[in-house]
C-alpha cells in the first residue's frame, strides 16, 4: 500500500474546490463555442463550414466532460462531509493517493476502475 498518508479532509476539500473553480472558469471562457455555427462570410465554403461544425462538436464534447466532472466534484464534496471521501464506492477500499492526485473526484479504486 502507498506510504503517503491519505489527504486530510481539509486538503481534499481545497483540491476539490480549486478544481471546481478551474472548471467553472474554463466553462465560462468557452461558452461561446456552444452557440450555433454561423457562416463566416469572409471564408464561405464547404470546408470552412465543416471545420466550424467539427470545432463546435469538439467544444461541446469538452464542455460535456467538464459538466460531468463538476457533478463528480459536487458528489465528492458531499462524501467528504459524510466521511466516505477517498473510499472506493464499489468495494469500500481506500483509493490510492496517486489516483486522487490525478483526479480528486475519482470514485473507484484502481481494481474496480479497471
Ligand atoms: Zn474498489
Amino acid at each position: 500500500m502507498p506510504d503517503d498518508p491519505p489527504y486530510t479532509d481539509k486538503q481534499a476539500e481545497e483540491r476539490l474546490l480549486k478544481r471546481r473553480r478551474d472548471i467553472l472558469a474554463l466553462l465560462d471562457g468557452h461558452s461561446q463555442d456552444g452557440k450555433p455555427v454561423e457562416l463566416d462570410q469572409t471564408r464561405v465554403g464547404r470546408l470552412s463550414r465543416m471545420d466550424a461544425l467539427q470545432h463546435q462538436a469538439m467544444a461541446q464534447e469538452t464542455e460535456r466532460r467538464r459538466q460531468q466532472e463538476l457533478t463528480r466534484i459536487d458528489a465528492a464534496l458531499v462524501r467528504l462531509r459524510n466521511g466516505s471521501y477517498g473510499d472506493c464506492v464499489e468495494c469500500g477500499e481506500p483509493i490510492a493517493n496517486k489516483r486522487l492526485d490525478l483526479d480528486p473526484s475519482v470514485l473507484y479504486c484502481i481494481a474496480c476502475a479497471g
